[in-house]
Order: C-alpha cells, then sequence, then structure tokens
C-alpha cells in the first residue's frame, strides 16, 4: 500500500488501472516462475492480515507476532512498520511456502492476494476519505502476465476475495495516516501510549482482554450490543480497536465509545 499525493501518480512504476482498464494475468503450478515470486520479500502485513493469519494457523496474536513478524520503527516516523519475517534461508522464502505453493492460501495477505496489481491510496488535500489507485506491476520474471484470462482491478479483487481487505486496508490507512504528525510528545514513540496503540491495532487478543479485563469499561461509555460484538468477533473489535485509537490519540469522536469524565 503505498500512501500518494496527486502530482506523484504518474511517475510511479507499473501500468495505472483506471476503472475498466484490463491486463492479462493467470498463475499457475505449471508456469516455470511457480513460487518465484514467495521469497525475499518486504511484505507489509496491516492489522487484517495479521488477525486472518493468526486465525488460520490457529495462534494467539502475542505468538503470531513474537514468531512472524518484524516491527520497524524508521527515522522520522511515528507508527512502526510490520513485516512478515522471511525464513532463515538462502532464498529467504516466505515462512508459509511449500513446494506446491501457499499454506495459508484462503488467508493469504492482503498484497499477495492482489498481486501482481498494486494497491495505493490517494487522500485529497481537504479530505479524509481515501480514493483507491490500482497499478498492474509484475516483475519481469513473471510468466503469467503473458496468459489470456483478462481482468478489471474490480473483476480480479473479486476473484481473489479480497473485497473484506480492501475494507479493513482503508480504514487502516485512514487511521495511519494520522501518524504522520507526532502524538507521542516528550515520550516517544516507544512509550506507554505507542505501546497500547499498537496493540489496539495489531494485538486483538491483548486488545480483548483490555477492554473487557481492565478499569477501560469504567473509562469508557461503550453500548451493550457493540460489547456483545466485540465479545464474538474479532473484526469488530479490531475496527472498535481503531476508533478507540483515535479517540484516545486524535480526539476524534466516535457513535460506539465515548469517555465517561
Ligand atoms: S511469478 Fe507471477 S505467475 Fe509466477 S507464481 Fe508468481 S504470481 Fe504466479
Ligand atoms: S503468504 Fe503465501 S502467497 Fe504470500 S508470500 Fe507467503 S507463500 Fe506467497
Amino acid at each position: 500500500m503505498k500512501y500518494l499525493d496527486s502530482p506523484h501518480i504518474d511517475k510511479l512504476p507499473g501500468r495505472l488501472l483506471k476503472p475498466g482498464d484490463r491486463f492479462s494475468f493467470k498463475c499457475h503450478p505449471g508456469l516455470a516462475c511457480f513460487n518465484r515470486c514467495c521469497r525475499n520479500l518486504n511484505l507489509f502485513l496491516y492489522p487484517y492480515d495479521v488477525l486472518r493469519l493468526k486465525q488460520n494457523l490457529g495462534m494467539t496474536s502475542d505468538a503470531f507476532l513474537d514468531r512472524h513478524v518484524d516491527i520497524i520503527l524508521r527515522e522520522g516516523s511515528f507508527f512502526p512498520d510490520v513485516l512478515l519475517h522471511m525464513a532463515d534461508n538462502t532464498e529467504k522464502t516466505c515462512p508459509f511456502l511449500r513446494d506446491d505453493g501457499c499454506t495459508v492460501y484462503p488467508d493469504r495477505p492482503d498484497t499477495c492476494r492482489r498481486f501482481p496489481v498494486e494497491q495505493g491510496l490517494r487522500f485529497e488535500a481537504r479530505s479524509k476519505r481515501a480514493e483507491l489507485l490500482h497499478l498492474f506491476r509484475p516483475p519481469d520474471f513473471c510468466l503469467g502476465q503473458n496468459e489470456d484470462d483478462v481482468w478489471t482491478s474490480r473483476t480480479w479483487s473479486q476473484d481473489q476475495e479480497a473485497e473484506m481487505y480492501q475494507k479493513m486496508t482503508i480504514l487502516w490507512a485512514e487511521l495511519k495516516r494520522l501518524f504522520q504528525s507526532d502524538p507521542w510528545g516528550a515520550e516517544g514513540a516507544e512509550g506507554k501510549r505507542a505501546k497500547m496503540t499498537f496493540m489496539a491495532t495489531y494485538n486483538t487478543d491483548r486488545f480483548r482482554e483490555f477492554v473487557f479485563g481492565s478499569s477501560f469499561l469504567d473509562r469508557y461509555k461503550v453500548k451493550r450490543e457493540v460489547l456483545k460484538k466485540l465479545q464474538k468477533d474479532e473484526v469488530q473489535l479490531m475496527r472498535f480497536g481503531f476508533e478507540w485509537v483515535k479517540l484516545f490519540l486524535f480526539g476524534i469522536k466516535s457513535k460506539k465509545i465515548r469517555p465517561r469524565h
């Protein structure tokens, strides 16, 4: 996912797909390049990617984050990037890759799902809402681009069952964008509030404990029907976490949650 300013769009590598623009592509095990794209990657994971992967693997959020991600806070950045940790072998393969393909295929991350289309978000100067952009950008070695199946960005997204990922990625991008300015002040980007923010966005199991097992509900008013959903539904819990961070750090009001004092 890239964040784009309008003047930079024409300079991006790849072919910008406008609505209805078509591209040819088919990936299958008969191609000589099969699995070649699943190695040595800077594969960014968004919160919903982590949720689906930890569910697929039957792991807790803590265990998944400990075992499978690198968390990198870049200089000048106010929120860390989360990347999938590649295997420690010479080819640095994805840890979920086997000879016959992806072992987490139904829950593979958003970026893998859309490949070789890259998704970007453009924010108009005064708008809070994001506009999605798609770039067809297969690497030279990807032979799928020579196949005959024809797609638009919309039909490709449907075929790859990426709609829910898209919704969650947009919500995440709208929140992450707020971190272009420093919300931490003197305590810095590794202080207590930063840790709570990371938990509320990436660590749903811990966040559930925080909501139901701490003084959280003494400090925030949350409707009973919302609480019921949060207990059962991890996606709702994640969306609630995003709203809480907006309120807690940036003072953005939410219909779901209000401070008690
Ligand atoms: S390189 Fe392209 S065609 Fe080959 S396996 Fe990867 S996505 Fe499929
Ligand atoms: S998650 Fe699956 S599709 Fe994505 S890089 Fe790993 S093996 Fe490939």
